[in-house]
């Protein structure tokens, strides 16, 4: 098989499952915004994070969010820490509707390769979107475990000192391992960290 057709499968495969998207009560564009903030860290709960997962205006990426949050899927929150800053996150409806999301027909999908199949799948496709994303203008979201931030080492352990080994060295907080694996707007792959902080 050619690149070309493996790539014209992926855009196969992402545009059947946006298709999918529709519900009745959901749109396309709203299931990938409740979809991003189920899945984002602390620091990437915001609507500008989400507007530059989407590759899009802060005015569109708004538009979805204020849907949500008319039909009480978000909640919008003032930041802790500044007062100023907003945070959005799911409420029980939101987490009830993301338990039924349509893009778990993919998730099954992929479920259904053996575990050999799936890590190549998942490495195939990190290296895949890392390339594509150099290549572009937008930031290439990413997780704790993958990231050249992370510091310290997973630990199994179940106490507090052991569940706390992992540190994200940008902003010098504690890592919880349960937050390791959710997506962040300020992920840098290994391979691209330049010694003073900053990305290439
Ligand atoms: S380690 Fe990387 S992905 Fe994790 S919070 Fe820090 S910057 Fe974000």
């Amino acid at each position: 098989m050619s690149a070309r057709e493996t790539a014209e499968l992926l855009l196969l495969v992402g545009r059947l499952v946006q298709a999918d998207g529709y519900d009745g009560e959901l749109s396309p564009a709203q299931w990938m915004a409740l979809r991003f903030f189920a899945r984002a860290n602390s620091f990437s709960q915001t609507p500008s994070a989400f507007a530059e997962f989407q590759a899009t205006t802060r005015g569109t990426a708004s538009q979805a969010i204020k849907a949500l949050e008319a039909g009480g899927y978000l909640v919008r929150q003032r930041s802790q820490a500044d007062g100023r800053s907003v945070t959005l996150r799911l409420t029980d409806k939101g987490h009830e509707a993301v338990a039924r999301d349509p893009f778990e027909v993919l998730v099954r999908a992929v479920d259904s390769l053996d575990a050999h199949e799936q890590a190549a799948m998942r490495d195939a496709l990190h290296h895949v979107l890392t390339t594509v994303a150099a290549n572009g203008a937008h930031p290439h979201f990413g997780v704790c475990q993958d990231c050249a931030y992370l510091g310290g080492e997973t630990n199994c352990g179940s106490t507090r000192a052991n569940r706390s080994a992992l540190e994200c060295l940008l902003f010098g907080v504690t890592i919880e391992p349960d937050d390791a694996g959710l997506l962040c707007v300020h992920f840098q792959p290994r391979s691209e960290r330049r010694e003073d902080g900053h990305r290439e």
